[in-house]
């Protein structure tokens, strides 16, 4: 009896050894199931049952956590999503209101008279111009987050691609008041870029160095080599600061600085969103330093050759990851990296 008695208690004790953490494992299961992401085996039962039973309470406690982690990943992207979308929708209401208003006024009253109508057509185009900006600034911006663009990398002078963006920007520093300085190195800087979206980082960071800088200011864009065949261009200005709090939100998209008014503030705030992305597909860094009233400088980093970079790609929250990168130059070693555009 008494040992029929041990062997009972025995038997009782090894069952509940094996049929506790499998039931923790299954209640933890069901939460999950339910939308408990948080759920998870506690420690003590983990270690209660048997070798094999640990490793499958660690096995789905990992799991778990991944799981929460990729959940929280689709749900700040779907509230970003979901900003973004508010925030296209604000800017493209602006200028269809404008347009609307113009188009109530020419149909009612202002029709007949030459000169309010030859006005409002004016206004029109201005506003029909900003729309297209904007939806081109759209398209770009969704294309390089998404991993679609394709960087056409040559192995090009940067002082060039540099030089062909100040020379754009000349009518609008003269127009403004502003003297323009390219400042660079004597000998080639041959770094693999993508030309035309290098161009368009260095017009977008002049364009608001002309834009934040009062008539007889300047702005003086430096490009130079750096260590380990990099390259830096610098865009530095003689304009009105940026507020130091505002500084990490600069390269948000469609944010606008409260000094950017309606005098300066022609653009949407979608320039250095676009020079960033450009920047990240391209390895590099982007960094800024203000003070206020005395002036801003930007500052592009671009390594010798992106292709070469290892790592994921700052700031992109594609799933896709890197862009495809090809390489046109003459010089360049047949298939490496070579895509044909989507
Ligand atoms: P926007 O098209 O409105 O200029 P950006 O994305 O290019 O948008 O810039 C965002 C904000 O950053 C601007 O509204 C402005 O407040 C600030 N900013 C950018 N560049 C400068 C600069 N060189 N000097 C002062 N403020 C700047």
């Amino acid at each position: 009896a008494l040992a029929l008695g041990i062997a009972v208690i025995v038997a009782a004790a090894m069952a509940l050894r094996v049929t506790t953490p499998l039931r923790r494992l299954t209640e933890a299961s069901r939460a999950l199931a339910e939308g408990q992401l948080g759920s998870r085996i506690p420690r003590a039962d983990v270690r209660a049952g048997s070798s094999e039973l640990a490793e499958l309470a660690v096995q789905f406690n990992a799991m778990a956590d991944q799981l929460e982690a990729s959940v929280e990943m689709i749900r700040r992207d779907r509230d970003r999503s979901r900003d973004f979308l508010a925030d296209v929708s604000h800017e493209l209401r602006t200028p269809i209101a404008a347009l609307l208003t113009f188009n109530e006024l020419l149909t009612e009253r202002a029709g007949d008279d030459p000169r309010a109508r030859a006005e409002f057509l004016e206004s029109s185009r201005v506003q029909l111009e900003r729309l297209d900006w904007l939806a081109q600034n759209l398209l770009e911006l969704s294309k390089l987050d998404s991993g679609l663009v394709l960087l056409d990398l040559r192995p090009d002078d940067l002082r060039t691609t540099v030089e062909s963006a100040i020379e754009q920007a000349g009518p609008a520093a003269r127009r403004r008041g502003v003297t323009l300085q390219l400042e660079q190195a004597d000998a080639p800087i041959r770094i693999r870029h993508d030309p035309q979206r290098i161009g368009q980082v260095v017009t977008n960071l002049v364009g608001n160095a002309i834009k934040f800088t009062d008539p007889g200011g300047s702005v003086r864009v430096r490009v130079r080599p750096a260590a380990d065949g990099d390259a830096t261009i610098e865009v530095i200005d003689t304009g009105v600061g940026i507020e130091p709090a505002e500084l990490p939100r600069i390269f948000d998209r469609f944010y606008r600085g409260s000094l950017a008014n309606e005098a300066r503030g022609s653009g949407s705030g979608l320039g250095l969103a676009i020079a960033r992305s450009i920047v990240d597909i391209h390895r590099g860094t982007i960094e800024v330093e203000s003070r206020l009233g005395v002036g801003t400088t930007f500052t592009v980093t671009l390594p010798a050759d992106p292709r070469r970079e290892a790592g994921p790609i700052a700031g992109t929250t594609s799933l896709e990851g890197a862009p495809k990168m090809v390489d046109s130059s003459p010089t360049a070693a047949p298939g490496l990296n070579r895509e044909t555009p989507r």
